[in-house]
């Protein structure tokens, strides 16, 4: 089989999960998908202007898996604006995350929190010294 995907790190689900065109009956709608590891993607470098060694640092792939990501969101938003489908946004190969605010690894926290590591790193070393 293909080697493991690699992880693509992902800030915060979406908001919105699907676009309709007014006016098209729901069963008369086609609809286009992208994943939630596109759209943020997408929000990284369109929205917030990264450049795709930013969006690639901050999701912790390649450059050419951003490239990739961006070619085929790209793609699908435009079917769908050009024919009139729905847009869908779901699936994808993501985790939910944050950069740990005190090693700065990736890991599911909450932002501003310190990572499940650090977090045990503090329990385990108390800071008065007390080791037999
Ligand atoms: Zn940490």
């Amino acid at each position: 089989m293909g080697r493991p995907k690699k992880c693509r790190w992902v800030e915060t689900e979406p908001g919105v999960t699907f676009f309709k065109p007014r006016g098209i009956p729901l069963r008369a709608l086609e609809q286009t998908t992208i994943t939630v590891d596109e759209l943020e993607a997408m929000r990284l470098a369109d929205y917030l202007e990264l450049t795709q060694e930013e969006v690639a640092h901050k999701m912790q792939v390649s450059r050419p898996t951003v490239t990739r990501m961006l070619a085929r969101a790209h793609r699908a938003v435009a079917e769908a604006l050009v024919q009139g489908k729905a847009i869908c946004i779901e699936g994808g190969d993501y985790r939910l995350g944050q950069q740990c605010s005190s090693c700065g690894q990736w890991a599911a926290v909450t932002e501003g929190e310190p990572c499940p590591e650090c977090c045990c790193r503090a329990l385990d070393e108390p800071d008065d010294e007390k080791k037999d």
